[in-house]
Protein backbone atom coordinates (compact mmCIF):
# COMPACT_ATOMS: atom_id res chain seq x y z
CA UNK A 1 0.00 0.00 0.00
CA UNK A 2 1.21 3.51 -0.72
CA UNK A 3 1.42 5.80 1.98
CA UNK A 4 -0.35 9.14 0.74
CA UNK A 5 -2.48 11.99 1.82
CA UNK A 6 -5.56 10.03 0.33
CA UNK A 7 -4.67 7.11 1.77
CA UNK A 8 -4.70 8.06 5.38
CA UNK A 9 -8.29 9.90 4.42
CA UNK A 10 -9.14 6.77 3.00
CA UNK A 11 -8.40 4.66 6.06
CA UNK A 12 -9.57 7.44 8.92
CA UNK A 13 -12.78 6.91 7.23
CA UNK A 14 -12.54 3.42 7.70
CA UNK A 15 -11.42 3.73 11.35
CA UNK A 16 -8.04 2.91 10.32
CA UNK A 17 -8.56 -0.95 10.31
CA UNK A 18 -7.34 -1.00 6.87
CA UNK A 19 -3.76 -0.78 7.33
CA UNK A 20 -1.79 -3.88 6.83
CA UNK A 21 1.93 -4.73 8.08
CA UNK A 22 4.38 -2.84 6.52
CA UNK A 23 6.49 -5.60 6.16
CA UNK A 24 6.30 -9.81 6.19
CA UNK A 25 8.26 -11.44 9.15
CA UNK A 26 9.33 -13.86 6.57
CA UNK A 27 10.69 -17.38 7.35
CA UNK A 28 13.48 -18.69 6.52
CA UNK A 29 14.32 -20.46 2.72
CA UNK A 30 16.69 -22.69 2.38
CA UNK A 31 18.69 -21.08 -0.75
CA UNK A 32 19.55 -17.15 -1.14
CA UNK A 33 21.67 -15.78 -3.71
CA UNK A 34 22.45 -12.76 -0.89
CA UNK A 35 22.00 -13.32 3.09
CA UNK A 36 22.84 -9.97 4.86
CA UNK A 37 23.49 -10.79 8.71
CA UNK A 38 22.39 -7.98 10.54
CA UNK A 39 18.62 -6.27 10.72
CA UNK A 40 19.88 -2.76 11.63
CA UNK A 41 19.86 0.38 9.55
CA UNK A 42 22.99 -0.45 7.11
CA UNK A 43 21.98 -4.48 6.47
CA UNK A 44 18.05 -3.48 5.39
CA UNK A 45 19.74 -0.33 3.32
CA UNK A 46 22.06 -2.53 1.25
CA UNK A 47 18.98 -5.09 0.95
CA UNK A 48 16.95 -2.33 -0.65
CA UNK A 49 19.22 -0.54 -2.98
CA UNK A 50 20.87 -4.34 -4.11
CA UNK A 51 16.85 -4.88 -4.76
CA UNK A 52 16.23 -1.18 -6.05
CA UNK A 53 19.61 -0.11 -7.60
CA UNK A 54 21.04 -3.38 -8.92
CA UNK A 55 18.15 -6.15 -9.66
CA UNK A 56 19.27 -8.72 -6.91
CA UNK A 57 16.08 -9.41 -5.03
CA UNK A 58 17.05 -13.03 -3.93
CA UNK A 59 18.17 -11.63 -0.91
CA UNK A 60 17.16 -12.27 2.64
CA UNK A 61 18.40 -10.09 5.99
CA UNK A 62 18.68 -12.44 9.08
CA UNK A 63 18.29 -10.53 12.22
CA UNK A 64 19.04 -11.97 16.27
CA UNK A 65 16.44 -10.23 17.69
CA UNK A 66 14.30 -7.69 15.79
CA UNK A 67 15.10 -5.17 13.16
CA UNK A 68 16.63 -1.29 14.64
CA UNK A 69 17.24 -3.37 18.07
CA UNK A 70 20.77 -2.40 17.86
CA UNK A 71 22.54 0.66 17.53
CA UNK A 72 20.11 1.54 14.50
CA UNK A 73 17.25 2.19 17.61
CA UNK A 74 19.81 3.65 20.16
CA UNK A 75 21.40 6.36 18.56
CA UNK A 76 21.06 9.98 18.93
CA UNK A 77 19.81 10.62 15.12
CA UNK A 78 22.60 13.22 14.17
CA UNK A 79 22.89 13.38 10.58
CA UNK A 80 25.75 15.23 8.73
CA UNK A 81 28.71 15.36 6.11
CA UNK A 82 30.83 17.92 7.92
CA UNK A 83 34.46 15.75 7.27
CA UNK A 84 37.73 16.93 6.48
CA UNK A 85 39.64 14.29 4.84
CA UNK A 86 39.30 13.83 1.49
CA UNK A 87 38.80 10.20 1.63
CA UNK A 88 35.83 11.16 3.96
CA UNK A 89 34.33 13.79 2.34
CA UNK A 90 32.79 11.96 -0.57
CA UNK A 91 31.08 9.32 1.23
CA UNK A 92 29.62 11.41 3.85
CA UNK A 93 27.95 13.73 1.51
CA UNK A 94 26.56 10.88 -1.22
CA UNK A 95 24.89 9.92 2.55
CA UNK A 96 23.28 13.25 2.60
CA UNK A 97 22.47 13.55 -0.62
CA UNK A 98 20.47 10.41 -0.50
CA UNK A 99 18.99 11.33 3.32
CA UNK A 100 17.26 14.77 0.99
CA UNK A 101 15.31 12.58 -1.32
CA UNK A 102 14.38 9.48 1.24
CA UNK A 103 11.67 9.73 2.36
CA UNK A 104 9.94 10.26 -1.07
CA UNK A 105 12.33 7.53 -2.31
CA UNK A 106 11.27 4.99 0.09
CA UNK A 107 7.56 6.55 0.90
CA UNK A 108 7.83 6.76 4.38
CA UNK A 109 8.35 9.44 7.16
CA UNK A 110 12.04 9.18 8.25
CA UNK A 111 11.34 12.57 10.14
CA UNK A 112 14.45 14.29 8.24
CA UNK A 113 14.47 17.43 9.78
CA UNK A 114 17.70 19.71 8.33
CA UNK A 115 17.96 21.88 10.76
CA UNK A 116 21.88 22.94 11.39
CA UNK A 117 24.70 21.30 13.17
CA UNK A 118 27.01 23.62 15.03
CA UNK A 119 30.25 22.37 16.20
CA UNK A 120 31.71 25.39 18.84
CA UNK A 121 35.18 25.95 18.98
CA UNK A 122 36.76 27.31 22.43
CA UNK A 123 40.44 28.32 21.35
CA UNK A 124 41.61 30.19 18.82
CA UNK A 125 43.59 26.77 17.43
CA UNK A 126 40.27 25.16 17.59
CA UNK A 127 38.93 28.02 15.19
CA UNK A 128 41.47 27.88 12.93
CA UNK A 129 40.92 24.05 12.49
CA UNK A 130 37.39 24.70 12.10
CA UNK A 131 38.30 26.71 9.18
CA UNK A 132 40.40 24.33 7.66
CA UNK A 133 37.80 21.60 7.58
CA UNK A 134 35.45 24.04 6.49
CA UNK A 135 37.06 25.19 4.10
CA UNK A 136 37.97 21.88 2.81
CA UNK A 137 34.02 21.34 2.67
CA UNK A 138 33.48 23.63 0.87
CA UNK A 139 36.39 22.96 -1.68
CA UNK A 140 34.51 19.54 -2.08
CA UNK A 141 30.60 21.49 -2.96
CA UNK A 142 29.69 21.10 0.20
CA UNK A 143 27.41 23.68 2.54
CA UNK A 144 30.05 24.75 5.22
CA UNK A 145 29.62 28.36 7.26
CA UNK A 146 31.97 30.11 10.34
CA UNK A 147 29.98 31.69 12.67
CA UNK A 148 30.83 34.40 15.20
CA UNK A 149 30.21 34.42 18.54
CA UNK A 150 27.34 37.23 18.15
CA UNK A 151 25.96 35.44 15.64
CA UNK A 152 26.03 32.25 18.18
CA UNK A 153 24.67 34.61 21.08
CA UNK A 154 22.08 35.71 19.21
CA UNK A 155 20.51 31.90 17.97
CA UNK A 156 21.42 30.03 21.64
CA UNK A 157 21.61 32.79 24.37
CA UNK A 158 21.25 30.26 27.28
CA UNK A 159 25.25 28.93 26.85
CA UNK A 160 27.88 29.85 28.79
CA UNK A 161 30.27 31.98 26.47
CA UNK A 162 32.46 33.24 28.64
CA UNK A 163 32.89 29.82 30.93
CA UNK A 164 35.93 30.64 32.34
CA UNK A 165 38.24 27.23 31.69
CA UNK A 166 36.26 26.88 27.95
CA UNK A 167 35.13 30.32 26.48
CA UNK A 168 32.70 30.14 23.24
CA UNK A 169 34.85 31.69 20.95
CA UNK A 170 32.16 30.38 17.57
CA UNK A 171 31.63 27.47 15.49
CA UNK A 172 31.08 25.55 12.34
CA UNK A 173 27.65 25.26 11.01
CA UNK A 174 26.58 23.04 8.18
CA UNK A 175 23.34 23.89 7.89
CA UNK A 176 22.21 20.78 5.89
CA UNK A 177 23.05 18.67 8.65
CA UNK A 178 20.59 17.72 11.33
CA UNK A 179 18.44 14.65 12.85
CA UNK A 180 16.31 12.34 11.03
CA UNK A 181 14.32 9.55 12.79
CA UNK A 182 16.08 6.30 13.69
CA UNK A 183 12.98 3.88 14.08
CA UNK A 184 11.32 5.02 10.88
CA UNK A 185 14.84 4.71 8.55
CA UNK A 186 14.45 1.08 9.79
CA UNK A 187 11.32 0.42 9.28
CA UNK A 188 11.34 2.63 5.69
CA UNK A 189 14.16 0.38 4.06
CA UNK A 190 12.50 -2.47 6.03
CA UNK A 191 9.31 -2.02 4.01
CA UNK A 192 10.96 -1.05 0.76
CA UNK A 193 13.34 -4.00 0.52
CA UNK A 194 10.10 -6.50 1.89
CA UNK A 195 8.12 -4.96 -1.02
CA UNK A 196 10.80 -5.70 -3.93
CA UNK A 197 10.73 -9.20 -2.93
CA UNK A 198 13.90 -9.57 0.40
CA UNK A 199 12.77 -11.95 3.15
CA UNK A 200 13.78 -9.86 6.35
CA UNK A 201 13.40 -12.67 8.98
CA UNK A 202 13.79 -12.09 12.46
CA UNK A 203 14.88 -13.77 15.72
CA UNK A 204 17.13 -15.90 13.57
CA UNK A 205 20.56 -15.59 15.30
CA UNK A 206 23.27 -16.43 12.73
CA UNK A 207 25.80 -18.90 14.39
CA UNK A 208 28.35 -20.30 11.93
CA UNK A 209 29.32 -19.03 8.83
CA UNK A 210 30.39 -22.12 6.43
CA UNK A 211 33.06 -21.65 4.06
CA UNK A 212 34.50 -24.39 1.44
CA UNK A 213 37.69 -24.32 -0.74
CA UNK A 214 38.27 -20.84 0.75
CA UNK A 215 34.67 -19.05 -1.00
CA UNK A 216 31.56 -18.75 1.73
CA UNK A 217 28.67 -21.66 1.27
CA UNK A 218 26.20 -20.02 3.75
CA UNK A 219 25.41 -19.51 7.17
CA UNK A 220 24.01 -21.69 10.32
CA UNK A 221 21.40 -19.79 12.36
CA UNK A 222 19.00 -21.21 15.05
CA UNK A 223 16.35 -21.43 12.42
CA UNK A 224 18.39 -23.59 10.66
CA UNK A 225 21.42 -23.97 7.54
CA UNK A 226 20.61 -20.97 4.83
CA UNK A 227 22.80 -21.65 1.71
CA UNK A 228 24.01 -18.61 -0.22
CA UNK A 229 26.51 -17.43 -3.15
CA UNK A 230 27.35 -14.24 -1.07
CA UNK A 231 27.45 -13.04 2.33
CA UNK A 232 27.69 -9.40 3.81
CA UNK A 233 28.03 -8.58 7.27
CA UNK A 234 26.51 -5.54 8.64
CA UNK A 235 26.67 -6.35 12.30
CA UNK A 236 28.32 -3.37 13.59
CA UNK A 237 29.16 -3.74 17.19
CA UNK A 238 29.19 -7.61 16.79
CA UNK A 239 31.37 -7.63 13.78
CA UNK A 240 34.63 -9.05 15.73
CA UNK A 241 32.41 -12.34 16.59
CA UNK A 242 30.82 -12.73 13.17
CA UNK A 243 33.90 -12.44 11.46
CA UNK A 244 35.59 -14.80 13.70
CA UNK A 245 33.05 -17.59 12.73
CA UNK A 246 35.15 -16.98 9.23
CA UNK A 247 38.14 -17.57 10.73
CA UNK A 248 38.95 -13.60 10.37
CA UNK A 249 40.22 -11.53 12.98
CA UNK A 250 39.43 -7.60 12.29
CA UNK A 251 41.04 -4.90 13.25
CA UNK A 252 37.93 -3.71 15.56
CA UNK A 253 37.25 -2.68 18.80
CA UNK A 254 33.72 -2.95 20.65
CA UNK A 255 32.71 -0.09 23.40
CA UNK A 256 29.91 0.81 25.05
CA UNK A 257 28.33 4.56 23.50
CA UNK A 258 25.55 5.58 25.79
CA UNK A 259 22.76 8.21 25.10
CA UNK A 260 20.32 9.94 27.53
CA UNK A 261 16.75 11.78 27.01
CA UNK A 262 15.29 14.55 29.06
CA UNK A 263 12.05 15.09 30.12
CA UNK A 264 10.47 17.26 27.01
CA UNK A 265 10.68 21.30 27.32
CA UNK A 266 9.21 23.63 25.01
CA UNK A 267 11.34 24.20 21.93
CA UNK A 268 14.57 25.90 22.80
CA UNK A 269 17.31 23.99 20.70
CA UNK A 270 17.07 24.84 16.82
CA UNK A 271 19.83 23.38 15.72
CA UNK A 272 22.39 20.17 16.40
CA UNK A 273 24.43 21.40 19.11
CA UNK A 274 28.39 19.84 19.86
CA UNK A 275 30.37 20.89 22.76
CA UNK A 276 34.21 21.77 20.94
CA UNK A 277 35.90 21.08 24.68
CA UNK A 278 34.87 17.82 25.90
CA UNK A 279 32.44 14.82 24.28
CA UNK A 280 29.14 16.13 24.18
CA UNK A 281 26.18 16.47 20.84
CA UNK A 282 23.33 17.97 22.13
CA UNK A 283 19.48 18.30 20.34
CA UNK A 284 16.15 18.42 20.52
CA UNK A 285 13.34 16.30 19.21
CA UNK A 286 10.09 16.78 18.14
CA UNK A 287 8.37 15.59 20.98
CA UNK A 288 10.60 18.51 23.17
CA UNK A 289 13.04 15.89 24.89
CA UNK A 290 16.78 16.69 24.81
CA UNK A 291 18.73 14.14 23.09
CA UNK A 292 22.63 13.82 23.85
CA UNK A 293 25.52 11.46 24.15
CA UNK A 294 28.95 11.98 25.11
CA UNK A 295 31.97 9.24 24.67
CA UNK A 296 32.24 5.83 24.46
CA UNK A 297 32.78 3.96 27.64
CA UNK A 298 36.84 3.19 28.03
CA UNK A 299 36.62 -0.25 27.84
CA UNK A 300 35.84 -3.08 25.74
CA UNK A 301 32.28 -4.61 26.11
CA UNK A 302 29.66 -6.66 24.58
CA UNK A 303 26.76 -5.13 26.94
CA UNK A 304 24.39 -2.74 25.91
CA UNK A 305 23.81 -0.98 28.85
CA UNK A 306 25.33 1.90 30.92
CA UNK A 307 27.40 3.06 34.35
CA UNK A 308 27.39 5.64 36.38
CA UNK A 309 31.35 7.33 35.52
CA UNK A 310 29.74 8.10 32.20
CA UNK A 311 26.85 9.71 32.93
CA UNK A 312 28.67 12.03 35.75
CA UNK A 313 31.14 12.46 32.74
CA UNK A 314 28.68 13.79 30.28
CA UNK A 315 26.35 16.00 32.52
CA UNK A 316 29.32 17.81 33.39
CA UNK A 317 29.81 18.65 30.02
CA UNK A 318 26.51 19.54 29.32
CA UNK A 319 27.03 21.93 32.66
CA UNK A 320 29.60 23.30 31.47
CA UNK A 321 28.27 24.30 27.74
CA UNK A 322 24.60 25.11 29.42
CA UNK A 323 24.31 25.77 32.89
CA UNK A 324 20.62 25.43 33.15
CA UNK A 325 20.85 22.18 32.37
CA UNK A 326 21.45 20.98 36.04
CA UNK A 327 17.68 21.94 36.67
CA UNK A 328 16.39 19.35 33.90
CA UNK A 329 15.52 15.55 34.85
CA UNK A 330 16.77 12.65 32.27
CA UNK A 331 14.46 10.49 31.97
CA UNK A 332 15.96 7.62 29.68
CA UNK A 333 19.03 6.44 29.34
CA UNK A 334 20.63 3.26 27.37
CA UNK A 335 23.85 2.00 25.67
CA UNK A 336 24.93 0.43 22.49
CA UNK A 337 27.77 -1.66 21.42
CA UNK A 338 29.78 0.68 18.82
CA UNK A 339 32.51 -1.05 16.50
CA UNK A 340 35.39 0.95 16.98
CA UNK A 341 37.99 0.96 13.92
CA UNK A 342 41.65 1.56 14.54
CA UNK A 343 41.61 4.97 12.72
CA UNK A 344 37.84 5.94 13.16
CA UNK A 345 36.88 5.42 9.75
CA UNK A 346 34.81 2.42 8.32
CA UNK A 347 35.69 -0.14 6.60
CA UNK A 348 33.37 -1.48 3.29
CA UNK A 349 35.45 -4.27 1.84
CA UNK A 350 35.80 -7.79 0.31
CA UNK A 351 37.56 -10.09 2.71
CA UNK A 352 39.75 -12.86 2.18
CA UNK A 353 36.88 -15.51 1.86
CA UNK A 354 35.33 -15.46 -1.61
CA UNK A 355 31.95 -14.14 -1.52
CA UNK A 356 31.61 -12.37 2.05
CA UNK A 357 31.56 -8.77 2.33
CA UNK A 358 32.68 -6.59 5.54
CA UNK A 359 30.43 -3.16 6.15
CA UNK A 360 31.90 -2.07 10.14
CA UNK A 361 33.79 0.09 11.93
CA UNK A 362 31.41 2.72 12.23
CA UNK A 363 33.01 4.09 15.68
CA UNK A 364 30.44 7.12 16.97
CA UNK A 365 28.97 8.01 13.52
CA UNK A 366 27.47 4.70 11.38
CA UNK A 367 23.56 6.67 11.50
CA UNK A 368 24.46 9.38 9.02
CA UNK A 369 25.97 6.78 7.06
CA UNK A 370 23.46 4.49 6.70
CA UNK A 371 22.09 5.24 2.98
CA UNK A 372 25.56 5.76 1.64
CA UNK A 373 26.65 2.40 3.35
CA UNK A 374 23.93 0.77 2.16
CA UNK A 375 24.32 1.70 -1.31
CA UNK A 376 27.72 1.27 -1.29
CA UNK A 377 27.62 -2.53 0.38
CA UNK A 378 24.93 -3.04 -2.41
CA UNK A 379 27.37 -2.04 -5.02
CA UNK A 380 30.45 -4.31 -4.15
CA UNK A 381 28.17 -7.21 -3.57
CA UNK A 382 26.38 -6.53 -6.55
CA UNK A 383 29.48 -5.79 -9.04
CA UNK A 384 32.41 -7.28 -7.01
CA UNK A 385 34.15 -4.14 -6.94
CA UNK A 386 33.53 -1.14 -5.07
CA UNK A 387 31.52 2.19 -5.15
CA UNK A 388 33.72 5.20 -6.16
CA UNK A 389 32.56 6.97 -2.97
CA UNK A 390 34.21 4.06 -0.72
CA UNK A 391 36.90 3.13 -2.82
CA UNK A 392 39.19 3.87 0.68
CA UNK A 393 37.19 2.02 3.23
CA UNK A 394 39.53 -1.16 2.56
CA UNK A 395 40.16 -3.08 4.92
CA UNK A 396 43.99 -3.97 4.47
CA UNK A 397 44.44 -0.06 4.69
CA UNK A 398 45.65 -1.22 8.36
CA UNK A 399 48.08 -3.50 7.56
CA UNK A 400 49.65 -1.28 4.70
CA UNK A 401 49.62 1.85 7.04
CA UNK A 402 47.30 3.87 4.97
CA UNK A 403 44.85 5.11 7.58
CA UNK A 404 42.32 7.53 7.26
CA UNK A 405 43.03 8.98 10.72
CA UNK A 406 40.02 11.84 10.84
CA UNK A 407 40.84 13.15 13.80
CA UNK A 408 44.62 12.56 13.48
CA UNK A 409 44.35 10.44 17.05
CA UNK A 410 46.38 7.68 15.54
CA UNK A 411 45.32 3.72 16.07
CA UNK A 412 43.67 4.35 19.67
CA UNK A 413 39.93 3.64 19.32
CA UNK A 414 38.93 5.75 22.70
CA UNK A 415 40.07 8.92 21.53
CA UNK A 416 38.01 8.90 18.07
C1 LIG B 1 24.23 5.85 21.95
C2 LIG B 1 24.59 5.95 20.48
C3 LIG B 1 24.53 7.18 19.84
C4 LIG B 1 24.86 7.29 18.49
N1 LIG B 1 24.69 8.48 17.87
C5 LIG B 1 24.91 8.59 16.53
C6 LIG B 1 24.60 9.80 15.86
O1 LIG B 1 24.09 10.76 16.44
N2 LIG B 1 24.88 9.88 14.52
C7 LIG B 1 25.43 8.85 13.85
O2 LIG B 1 25.69 8.99 12.66
N3 LIG B 1 25.69 7.65 14.47
C8 LIG B 1 25.43 7.50 15.78
N4 LIG B 1 25.66 6.30 16.42
C9 LIG B 1 26.25 5.18 15.66
C10 LIG B 1 25.22 4.43 14.82
O3 LIG B 1 24.07 4.16 15.55
C11 LIG B 1 25.83 3.11 14.31
O4 LIG B 1 27.12 3.35 13.78
C12 LIG B 1 24.99 2.46 13.23
O5 LIG B 1 23.65 2.39 13.63
C13 LIG B 1 25.54 1.06 12.96
O6 LIG B 1 24.93 0.39 11.86
P1 LIG B 1 23.60 -0.49 11.97
O7 LIG B 1 22.47 0.48 12.06
O8 LIG B 1 23.51 -1.43 10.85
O9 LIG B 1 23.88 -1.28 13.32
P2 LIG B 1 22.91 -2.10 14.26
O10 LIG B 1 21.58 -1.48 14.34
O11 LIG B 1 23.63 -2.36 15.53
O12 LIG B 1 22.71 -3.44 13.43
C14 LIG B 1 23.45 -4.62 13.59
C15 LIG B 1 22.48 -5.74 13.81
O13 LIG B 1 23.16 -6.98 13.72
C16 LIG B 1 22.49 -7.87 14.59
N5 LIG B 1 23.36 -9.02 14.84
C17 LIG B 1 24.52 -9.04 15.57
N6 LIG B 1 25.02 -10.28 15.60
C18 LIG B 1 24.18 -11.06 14.88
C19 LIG B 1 24.16 -12.43 14.56
N7 LIG B 1 25.11 -13.29 15.00
N8 LIG B 1 23.12 -12.92 13.81
C20 LIG B 1 22.15 -12.08 13.36
N9 LIG B 1 22.11 -10.77 13.65
C21 LIG B 1 23.12 -10.27 14.40
C22 LIG B 1 22.19 -7.03 15.82
O14 LIG B 1 21.14 -7.58 16.60
C23 LIG B 1 21.81 -5.69 15.19
O15 LIG B 1 20.42 -5.51 15.05
C24 LIG B 1 25.33 6.14 17.78
C25 LIG B 1 25.36 4.90 18.41
C26 LIG B 1 24.99 4.80 19.75
C27 LIG B 1 25.02 3.46 20.42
Amino acid sequence: MRYSGFSLIAQSLKGHAGWGPAWRDASPKSTYDVVIIGGGGHGLATAYYLASRYGVSNVAVIEKGYIGSGNAGRNTTIIRSNYLLSENIPFFESSMKLWEGLEQELNYNAMVSQRGALLLCHSDAQRDAFARRGNAMRLAGVDAEIMEVEQIRAMLPFLDYENARFPIRGGLMQWRAGTARHDAVVWGYARAADARGVDIVQNCEVTGISVENGRVVGVDTTRGQIKAKKVALAVAGNSSRVAAMAGLRLPIESHVLQAFVSEGLKPLLNCVLTFGAGHLYISQSDKGGLVFGGGIDGYNSYAQRGNLPTIEDVMEAAMGLWPALGRVRVLRHWGGIMDMSMDGSPIIDHTSVQGLYINAGWCYGGFKATPASGMCLAHLVAKDEPHPVAAAYRLDRFATGRLIDERGMGAQPNLH
